[in-house]
């Protein structure tokens, strides 16, 4: 028992020197500038947000812009750095401005490619993100004053296949989670998955505005698991295996069936954060967690 305490502890160290050290690699509100390689053919960038670089033959596949168009531009010299002289393209794991208000930044003749839900979302609720994110300090606005939302390039429902040259990027549509249009990227044949904010490293999960929905989140997840991807690269949390869907996975459901038996109960929802957040940080004592009321809101409402 008390070696099994001390194991757990350890590993609790260690997971939160990994996030701290991750954490302390960049200087949000920032992308990062050093790219580490995930697999083959795939480049994670850690910063506000991670940037994913999937490089093929004829063509390089960027997932992300960074805050803002000089970020953007930033996040394209680092692809052309890394592989020069092959067709770029680009898409947006979701709407929000880290992730996608960056790519008047990125040259001309690059190819945006988007989910429809996303494109519809950024149409609807894109301009008052930017202006929530521009009020929250003086680096944010500056890098936001000249954002120049562009027309995607293609739009896709569900599935769009981009070969890049001997690799195939899976860019997907699966359901409304962390947003409506949540995108992830799946390369084929590294198996590594760009996961956006759907598929975190030991992050809890968070239903912003009109987004998705607890349950349509687990649904994205069990198609996610089809996968069966080997890598997995998140946005705003380290990379690690394929290890982390299933974690994901769990986590969440654990939560909503705890979170739904307390409403069920008649617990007020405030009390069941308070007492599902003490619960899971002993649950999941190796994730750095300082309170999970703001989802079990999400499932008490959905
Ligand atoms: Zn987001
Ligand atoms: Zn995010």
């Amino acid at each position: 028992m008390r070696i099994r305490f001390i194991l757990l502890g350890l590993v609790a160290l260690t997971t939160f020197r990994a996030h701290a050290q991750y954490v302390g690699a960049f200087a949000p509100p920032n992308v990062g500038d050093t790219p580490i390689k995930i697999s083959e053919h795939v480049w994670g960038v850690y910063g506000f947000p991670n940037i994913g670089i999937v490089v093929g033959a004829a063509g390089v596949l960027i997932v992300d812009t960074g805050l803002g168009p000089r970020n953007g531009a930033a996040v394209a010299k680092i692809a052309e750095k890394l592989a020069p002289h092959r067709k770029l393209y680009l898409t947006t794991t979701h709407f929000h401005p880290e992730h996608a208000a960056g790519d008047a930044g990125f040259p001309k003749n690059t190819i945006l490619i988007r989910n429809r839900v996303q494109q519809q979302e950024l149409e609807l609720h894109g301009q008052e993100m930017i202006a929530m994110f521009a009020g929250r300090n003086d680096a944010q606005k500056q890098l936001l004053s000249d954002v120049a939302l562009r027309k995607p390039d293609v739009l896709f429902d569900n599935e769009y296949n981009l070969d890049l040259g001997g690799i195939v990027a899976h860019l997907l549509w699966y359901g409304g989670a962390h947003t409506k249009g949540d995108e992830m990227v799946f390369v084929d044949p590294d198996k590594t998955l760009i996961s956006g904010d759907v598929v975190q490293n030991k992050v809890v999960p968070n239903i912003f505005g009109d987004g998705g929905t607890p349950a349509s989140w687990i649904n994205v997840l069990k198609k996610t698991q089809a996968l069966n991807a080997q890598h997995v690269l998140p946005d705003h949390s380290p990379a690690s295996d394929g290890s982390l869907v299933a974690l994901e996975l769990t986590f969440i459901s654990e939560l909503r069936t705890r979170a739904l038996e307390l409403k069920q109960q008649g617990l007020p929802v405030e009390e069941a954060g308070d007492r599902l957040t003490a619960e899971f940080k002993q649950r999941y004592s190796d994730w750095p967690i300082n309170s999970v009321a703001n989802f079990v809101k999400s499932i008490y409402t959905e």
